[in-house]
Order: structure tokens, then C-alpha cells, then sequence
């Protein structure tokens, strides 16, 4: 589950890191009245920030920095009234919402600093750059000794030394070493605590030298956190945090019936149960040439209800041009999916092919039950076993594209 970033900045704030004064707004109005509350309390410039569940938003001209009111409006009209593109959202854009309206700070270098849950070594990583800001991922591709990457204790997190060696290598010098290790001890603990997959901070910035910090101010200008969901039900205060405006409409409704879904690049709907099963789905998929366009789990024990949900879903997604249903009845009754099928195909309708293997409990009814609908459903195969249908509709949606 991911948040917005002025959610993720509160979290840093509560947690002891320098953020810069901000508000979320949600009309130009609104705005307008939080640019003028921070002119008037000595902002010399204010930033505008599209704040939507995607990156990118600099480069795609949805951060602003402005020095008056007046600009303050235009931005805002500008990112109310268009739909973002960026190289994270694909070319139809994304509808901005909220704004977040925040004081600018100067910078004399931007760093990149997040903790991740790292599966290659299975650790919580700590990676950090001195390159940071929206050429990051560039760096990363293309010299990866830019990027410094130091294992955590699963146990013991972060020790202080360990802060101090990163903060040191990023070349931060005087006073700025103590803010920057502790605000990299501060992510560690915070990413630990509440159960978080990635908090990152992009950029981290150091600010000029002032008489009164002569070293610089390290702080958080940029922040992007993300969830386990499966940790969610001990974190009342995270959950709380998400924003239904930028759900995927179909893991929205796919979650309301308890499937577990989850939309993939390819053309190939899935509808299978169990998680391992669907993993394995996917993976003879591919090995036969395909490309799956979701994960689909239903789970033991979803209605008939629910499955019929999960035909809607997977069919109400433009991309999928092939249907493979592959059900291992042990406490799912196969019967039952093959009249969630037969009652998919009356209100929902197949427009794509559909292979179909069940095997399991109540398996023998299934067949009955597939066999006589047949002539209602033509674009219909069944396959015995998942190689079988696997080659069957990998076969079936080539035909469709060379057709
Ligand atoms: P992203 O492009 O979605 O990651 O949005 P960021 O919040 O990281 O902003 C993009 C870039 O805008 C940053 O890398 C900075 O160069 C610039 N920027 C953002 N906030 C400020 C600010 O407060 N002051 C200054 N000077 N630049 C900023
Ligand atoms: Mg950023």
C-alpha cells in the first residue's frame, strides 16, 4: 500500500526528521490561502506538488517553485486541471486531487537515502547516493558504485556507526555528519516500526551555509513510503492513510471480495486459486511463450459470487485477450467454478478465448456442468492438465493477434 507524500512527511516529522512546513490542499482556493500563509510567515519561495501515487512528477512539470501568490494559483490550476503524465504513469496520464503547498528550501546538494525490504539478499537494505534527485535512476543503471548499499541487522537495525559510515561516505562534513546519520538512523527504525517495504527519501538535501548553520541543514524534501499489506492489521494509523482516489479501481473491488489480485503487464487473464498455484500459473505461462496480465488468486473457499467478480474483473481489463482458468479443487469445489463460468459467461459474456483446468473435489460434476454449456459458450476449451492448457491458450490468443 503506498501513501501520499505529505502523509509520508507527517510520518518523518512525528519521527524526529527535519521536513519543511507544508498542507495538503484540495482546490485552487484553498491554495491560494496556504501560499499566502507561508509568504506571510517568511517563505521566500513555496513549492506546488502534485500529490498523487506515482514519481516523477518534477520532470513531468508537476512540482513548481513559485514566488508569488499569484504563481502559487497558476500552478495549482495547472495540476488540478490537467492529468499527469510521467515516465511512472503510462501515456493516459493520472488525475491530480490534492496538492501539497509547502515552503521551499534552498539547496546546495541533493542525496538519495530509502530502506527497502532487499528479496536478492534477503535484508533490509539501506541504499543511499550522493547523486540524488530525478536523474536517480539513471545513476543506478549506469554506475552502480554511485549507489551505496549496506545490509541491516534484521534484529538489531542500524547501529550508530554504521549511520555515521554512510553519512560520511555521501560526503557530508561538520555539523551536518551528526544530522545526516541521525536522520538515517531515524528512516531505519521508522521502516522497521511500521512495517514498511520502501521508505524513501529523494531528494535528501543539505542547505547552503548560514551564519547560524554553518555546516548546512540536512532535510527531507521529497518522501515515498510503502506498506506490506499483509502487515496492515497491526498498523490502524497506516491504514488509515490510504487514499481510495488512487486505488487501482479493479484491486479496489477485487479486495472487497477478498481476491487477491494483482494487474501484469501481458495478455493473458488468470484466474486460479491459491497463491503457489498461481505463481505456478504464471510461470508455465511464460515457459509456453505467453504473458500473463494479472495474478489472480480466489482463494480456498471464495463464492460463487466472488468468482463470478473475478471473470468481471479480469474481463472489463481491455488488454486481456485470453482467459486461463487452472483450479485445484481441495476445499474449492470444482462445481462451483464451473458455475461461476456458466454464470460469467451469461452476465459478463466471454469476447476472448477461455481454456479451463479443474481437477479436485466435485471435479466430475464440473465436466457435467462445463460439458452441457458448451454450445452457450463457443469460445470455450477445457484442458487436462497445465501444460496442456497452458500451450492452449498461448495458441489461442496467438491465433487471435495474427488474426
Ligand atoms: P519527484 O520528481 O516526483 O521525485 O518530486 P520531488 O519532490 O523529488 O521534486 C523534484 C525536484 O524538484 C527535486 O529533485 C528538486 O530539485 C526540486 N525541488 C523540490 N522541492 C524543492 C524545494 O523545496 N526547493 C528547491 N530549490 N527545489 C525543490
Ligand atoms: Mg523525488
Amino acid at each position: 500500500m503506498k501513501i501520499h507524500e505529505y502523509q509520508a512527511r507527517q510520518l518523518l516529522l512525528d519521527a524526529g526528521v527535519p521536513v519543511p512546513r507544508g498542507e495538503m490542499v484540495e482546490s485552487v482556493a484553498a491554495a491560494q490561502s496556504a501560499a499566502r500563509a507561508l509568504f506571510a510567515s517568511g517563505s521566500r519561495q513555496v513549492v506546488v506538488k502534485a500529490q498523487v501515487h506515482a514519481g516523477g512528477r518534477g520532470k513531468a512539470g508537476f512540482v513548481k517553485l513559485v514566488r508569488t501568490v499569484d504563481e502559487a494559483v497558476d500552478a495549482a490550476t495547472f495540476m488540478l486541471g490537467n492529468r499527469m503524465v510521467s515516465v511512472q504513469t503510462g501515456p493516459e496520464g493520472i488525475e491530480v486531487h490534492k496538492l501539497l503547498i509547502a515552503d521551499a528550501v534552498e539547496i546546495a546538494h541533493e542525496y538519495y537515502v530509502a530502506v527497502l525490504v532487499d528479496r536478492g539478499s534477503r535484508t533490509n537494505m539501506l541504499i543511499a547516493s550522493a547523486e540524488g534527485g530525478m536523474d536517480i535512476e539513471h545513476v543506478a543503471a549506469t554506475r552502480p558504485e554511485a549507489i551505496i548499499r549496506m545490509p541491516l541487522d534484521p534484529v538489531r537495525g542500524i547501529a550508530p556507526y554504521q549511520a555515521r559510515e554512510v553519512a560520511i561516505r555521501l560526503g557530508f562534513r561538520g555539523k551536518a555528519v551528526a544530522q545526516a546519520s541521525d536522520l538515517i538512523s531515524r528512516l531505519c527504525t521508522l521502516h522497521r516500526s511500521l512495517d514498511a517495504s520502501m521508505v524513501e527519501i529523494n531528494p535528501l538535501v543539505l542547505t547552503p551555509p548560514t551564519s547560524s548553520d554553518p555546516d548546512g541543514k540536512v532535510m527531507a524534501i521529497d518522501a515515498k513510503f510503502a506498506f506490506d499489506e499483509n502487515a496492515l492489521w497491526r498498523h490502524a494509523e497506516v491504514e488509515q492513510l490510504a487514499d481510495p482516489q488512487e486505488a487501482d479501481p479493479a484491486e479496489s473491488r477485487a479486495h472487497e471480495f477478498g481476491l487477491s489480485y494483482i494487474r501484469l503487464d501481458g495478455n493473458i487473464g488468470c484466474l486460479v486459486n491459491g497463491a503457489g498455484l498461481a505463481m505456478g500459473t504464471m510461470d508455465i505461462i511464460k515457459l509456453h511463450g505467453g504473458d500473463p496480465a494479472n495474478f489472480l488468486d480466489v482463494g480456498g473457499s471464495a463464492s460463487e459470487q466472488a468468482v463470478t467478480e473475478a471473470f468481471r474483473i479480469i474481463l472489463s481489463d481491455e488488454r486481456v485477450e485470453g482467459v486461463l482458468v487452472n483450479i485445484f479443487g481441495g476445499i474449492m469445489q470444482c462445481d462451483r467454478i464451473a458455475r461461476a463460468i456458466v454464470g460469467a459467461a451469461r452476465t459478463v459474456g466471454f469476447r476472448v478465448p477461455l481454456v479451463v483446468r479443474l481437477e479436485g473435489t466435485n471435479v466430475a460434476e464440473a465436466r457435467t456442468i462445463l460439458e452441457a454449456a458448451k454450445s452457450d459458450i463457443p469460445v470455450m476449451q477445457t484442458a487436462s492438465d497445465l501444460s496442456d492448457a497452458a500451450r492452449k491458450i498461448v495458441a489461442a490468443v496467438g491465433a487471435g493477434a495474427a488474426a
